[in-house]
C-alpha cells in the first residue's frame, strides 16, 4: 500500500535559497534530485548508518556520502583522531609525520604500489595519473571505456561516438575538441574492440584507464579474463594500465580491485574511503614510475592542501579500522545476506529486477538480463522504475543515492536490524512499483 509523502518543507525552503547561490542549488549535480521525485533532502546530521534531514526525517543511509563512509557516519575513531590533530592547527604547507603515517599504512598493506602521492580529490588523482602516464611513455593518446567515470578532468569527459573504436566526443561543453581527440573510447568487456583500438593507434596509446569494478554507471562487473587480457595487451604495447580505484579501493578489500582480481596495474588511483570523509585522493605506482613526478621527475604535480594533516588524520583512523582482522569478511557477509534475501523475494514474485553485488556494493537493475557488463546494456527506460522505488523508499525511511545509475553501499555501521527494516521497506516498495505494470 502506498503511504503519504514525508514532509520536505524545510528542505524545500533551503533548496529555494540554495538556488540563488549555486547553479541548480547544489555544489555537485547529482545532488539536485533531477532523476527522482521531490526536492533534494538537506541533511542535518548522520550517526552510524542513519541520517536526519532538516525536517527531522530519519533514514537508513545507503549512499554513505557516495562511498567514503565505510565505517558509517560520525565514526568515533575517525572523529577523535581528527579532533586530536586539529588542536595543532589545520594546515602548514610543509611536510608532517601524518603523511608518512598514512603512506606507511597503505604501502605496507598493498602489494601493488611502492610509492604514493596524496592529492585532494579523486578527480585530481586521475588527472595526475594521466599526466604521469603521458610523461612516462611520451605518448599523448589515452583509451577509456564507455560507462566508466573518472571524475571531471577534461580528457575524460568524453563519450563514445558510433562504431567499434571511436574518438571521443566531449560529454561536456567547454572541453576542447583537440582534447577529446586524444581520447579513444571503446565498450567494456569487448576484447575485439580493444584489439582494434591498439591496431589502429599502434605506438600512440599512453594509457588505458578503467574502473576495474565499474560502479558509477550501474555496477558493470567485468570478467577476470577480460581484465587479464587488458593487462596483457597493455604490456605488449608499452601502454600503462591505470586502475581507477577511487570507488573500489579499500572497498572490495584493502587492496581494492587489484587485490580482488590479482592483477597488477601500472598506476592506481584512490579517493573516497582513503580520506575517511575528508577530501583526500591519491595515486601510486612502482617507485620507478612514481619517480617521474616532480620534484625528482619532469612531470609536474602539486597542491596547496595536499597531505593536509586533518585529512590525513581521518584517513589514518579509518584505514586502521579496515585492517582489523575480519573487517571485510564481516562486511561482505552482511551484504551478501541482505542481497540474497531481496533476490529471493524478487524471484518468488517474478519481478524483472536483478540485484548485482560485489563486496559491500549493490545495484538494483530493473532488467531481465542475467548479467550487465556494458553501459549499452542498460535500458534508460528502466530508470522510471527506480524513480518509483526511490520515492517509496524515502517515504519508508530508506535513503538511496538519487539516481538509478548509482550503486548503494553497506557500511560497518549497518546493523542486522537496519537491514531487516530496510528489506521490509524494499519488499513493500517493489510490490507497489510492480503493481501498476506488467512487469
Ligand atoms: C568518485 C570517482 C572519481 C572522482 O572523485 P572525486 O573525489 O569526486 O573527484 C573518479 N573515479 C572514480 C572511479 C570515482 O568513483
Amino acid at each position: 500500500m502506498s503511504i503519504p509523502d514525508i514532509s520536505r518543507e524545510k528542505s524545500a525552503a533551503l533548496y529555494e535559497r540554495a538556488k540563488t547561490y549555486f547553479p541548480g542549488g547544489v555544489n555537485s549535480p547529482v545532488r539536485a534530485f533531477k532523476s527522482v521525485y521531490g526536492t533534494p533532502l538537506f541533511i542535518e546530521k548522520g550517526d552510524g548508518s542513519h541520517i536526519w534531514d532538516a525536517d527531522g526525517n530519519e533514514f537508513v543511509d545507503f549512499c554513505c556520502s557516495w562511498g567514503p563512509l565505510i565505517l558509517g557516519h560520525n565514526n568515533a575513531s575517525v572523529r577523535n583522531k581528527v579532533m586530536e590533530v586539529m588542536q595543532n592547527g589545520m594546515s602548514f604547507g610543509a611536510p608532517t609525520a601524518l603523511e608518512n603515517e598514512l603512506a606507511e599504512l597503505i604501502l605496507s598493506n598493498n602489494r601493488f604500489i611502492e610509492k604514493i602521492r596524496f592529492v585532494s580529490s579523486g578527480t585530481e588523482a586521475v588527472m595526475s595519473a594521466i599526466r604521469l602516464a603521458r610523461g612516462y611513455t611520451k605518448r599523448d593518446k589515452i583509451l577509456k571505456f564507455e560507462g566508466c567515470y573518472h571524475g571531471h578532468t577534461d580528457a575524460l569527459l568524453v563519450k563514445a561516438g558510433s562504431g567499434l573504436v571511436t574518438f571521443g566526443e566531449s560529454s561536456s561543453a567547454g572541453v576542447p575538441k583537440a582534447f577529446a581527440d586524444e581520447t579513444i573510447v571503446v565498450s567494456l568487456n569487448d576484447m575485439e574492440a580493444l584489439r582494434a583500438a591498439f591496431d589502429e593507434f599502434k605506438g600512440q596509446i599512453a594509457a588505458v584507464i578503467i574502473e576495474p569494478i565499474p560502479a558509477n554507471n550501474g555496477l558493470l562487473l567485468q570478467s577476470k579474463d577480460y581484465l587479464q587480457y587488458l593487462r596483457e595487451i597493455c604490456t605488449e604495447n608499452g601502454t600503462l594500465l591505470i586502475f581507477d580505484e577511487v570507488i573500489s579501493g579499500f572497498r572490495v578489500g584493502f587492496e581494492g580491485a587489484a587485490g580482488y582480481y590479482g592483477i597488477q596495474p601500472d598506476i592506481l588511483t584512490y579517493g573516497k574511503i582513503i580520506g575517511g570523509g575528508l577530501p583526500v585522493g591519491a595515486y601510486g605506482a612502482s617507485a620507478e614510475v612514481m619517480d617521474h613526478i616532480s620534484p625528482v621527475g619532469s612531470v609536474y604535480q602539486a597542491g596547496t592542501l595536499s597531505g593536509n594533516p586533518v585529512a590525513m588524520a581521518a584517513g589514518i583512523a579509518q584505514l586502521s579500522e579496515l585492517l582489523k582482522p575480519g573487517f571485510y569478511e564481516e562486511l561482505q557477509a552482511k551484504t551478501a545476506g541482505f542481497v540474497k534475501a531481496i533476490q529471493d523475494f524478487v524471484a518468488e514474485r517474478g519481478y524483472n529486477l536483478k540485484i548485482f553485488t560485489v563486496g559491500s556494493i549493490f545495484w538494483f537493475a530493473f532488467t531481465d538480463q542475467e548479467a550487465i557488463s556494458t553501459a549499452e546494456q542498460i535500458d534508460p527506460l528502466s530508470m522510471l522504475k527506480f524513480k518509483e522505488m526511490h520515492r517509496e523508499l524515502i517515504n519508508r525511511g530508506v535513503y538511496l543515492g538519487p539516481s538509478g545509475y548509482e550503486v548503494g553501499f553497506i557500511s560497518a555501521a549497518h546493523t542486522l536490524a537496519d537491514l531487516e527494516t530496510t528489506k521490509t521497506a524494499i519488499f513493500d516498495s517493489l510490490d507497489i512499483v510492480f503493481s501498476n505494470s506488467t512487469n
